[in-house]
């Protein structure tokens, strides 16, 4: 039902009311997931590494100039123990969130961290190496090298909002939030030799339906290998929260953020998606529908409990006060319960990107 998705088409399905026709097109989307990448869906453990950041995105809770929050930097001892905690229980991948900063301290740190990551092992004495993406902003294209070097192969970067008036519309007009160095940014990553992921939040201010199909197109025309999309979730120390009046309700954000996910999976069959935690944000098995609509990663968080409140990036996150144990084992207890299989010690590397490398 979904041969010709063209931009009108594409607008079309995200006005779409008949909700037996959306149905339809999780169920599609699940079902070309499944003949193309198969069933299982991989888990990264997320460490949020700091919540310090130099710039000051208007939607963000951990913009530099909120004062609320604790500023913090996780210590390369305890990255170390979350990572041997995701080699252990069999993810596969960790992926390294936070703040962008560009001090010489930091970018070395990332290298050192990474030098190490890469060469552990599990307890149980397999050769099992995790795979590491990253997720640290807007860098030089020699940063992005360095850290290549060093052992990261994935790097997300959204684009936020492929509409440059929007873009503008939700940052700082100033030369560190500039819509094209966020373009060339990705163009760099390729460049440097990783899996490139970008992705947008759904439901923003300002935003409609068109920018959405937009949005996919952009992914398209980038031929990424990754996309990280969710809704956008208002925050009260934030600028944009004066905007919350124009906002979808969460349950138009939710549908349309599960959309976006089946739509894209059906332009692109073979690029990973996530299931992010602000979709399980809004609904506590948001996670789950997202994998039902054609996403096909998760992100348990493995941050350490006692930072975790100060790296909300939006309020009412999900998980804050859980430890790694437990945001894990009721990721892996949910999956099992719908018969989705977790590809355990599995890379989960997007097939896409080692399709076009053949080429
Ligand atoms: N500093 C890096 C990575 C951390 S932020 C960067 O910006 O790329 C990770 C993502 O959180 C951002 O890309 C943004 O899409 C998302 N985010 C920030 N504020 C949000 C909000 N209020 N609601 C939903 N997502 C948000
Ligand atoms: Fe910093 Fe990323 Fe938040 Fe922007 S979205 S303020 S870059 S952490």
């Amino acid at each position: 039902m979904t041969k010709m998705l063209d931009r009108d088409n594409l607008i079309k399905w995200l006005k779409e009311e008949d909700s037996d026709k959306v149905s339809e097109l999780y169920r599609e989307a699940f079902n070309v997931k499944l003949a193309t990448i198969g069933p299982e869906v991989y888990l990264r453990g997320l460490i949020e590494i700091s919540n310090r950041c130099r710039k000051n995105c208007l939607y963000c809770g951990i913009r530099a100039s909120n004062q609320h929050p604790v500023r913090y930097e996780i210590g390369e001892e305890d990255v170390i123990r979350s990572a041997q905690f995701a080699l252990d229980a069999g993810y596969g991948s960790i992926v390294i969130q936070g703040g962008e900063r560009r001090d010489r301290q930091f970018i070395d740190k990332i290298s050192k961290l990474l030098e190490k990551i890469v060469s552990m092992r599990p307890k149980d004495g397999s050769q099992m190496r995790l795979g590491v993406t990253l997720s640290l902003g807007e860098q030089p294209l020699s940063v992005y090298k360095e850290w290549f070097n060093a052992g990261a192969h994935r790097y997300l970067l959204r684009i936020e909002s492929s509409t440059k008036e929007l873009y503008e519309k939700i940052h700082p007009k100033d030369s560190l939030h500039r819509f094209e160095d966020r373009i060339e940014a990705l163009h760099s990553l390729r460049e440097a030799g990783y899996q490139v992921g970008t992705g947008v939040m759904i439901g923003l201010p300002f935003q409609n339906e068109e920018h959405l199909a937009d949005d996919l197109l952009f992914f398209k025309s980038l031929d990424i290998d990754m996309c990280g999309m969710g809704p956008y979730l208002e925050h009260s120390e934030t600028p944009l929260y004066q905007y919350r009046d124009l906002l979808p309700d969460m349950k138009r954000r939710f549908e349309l953020s599960l959309r976006m996910v089946a739509l894209l999976r059906l332009m692109m069959n073979d690029i990973n998606i996530a299931a992010t935690t602000a979709m399980q944000a809004i609904d506590p098995l948001g996670r789950e529908k997202a994998i039902m609509a054609g996403a096909n990663v998760m992100m348990p968080n493995l941050t350490l409990a006692q930072v975790r409140e100060e790296y909300s990036i939006y309020q009412n996150k999900p998980g804050v006060g859980e430890d790694a144990e437990i945001s894990s084992s009721l990721i892996e207890g949910r999956l099992k319960n719908m018969n989705l299989p977790i590809g355990y010690n599995r890379w989960g590397d997007s097939i896409h990107f080692s399709k076009r490398k053949e080429r």
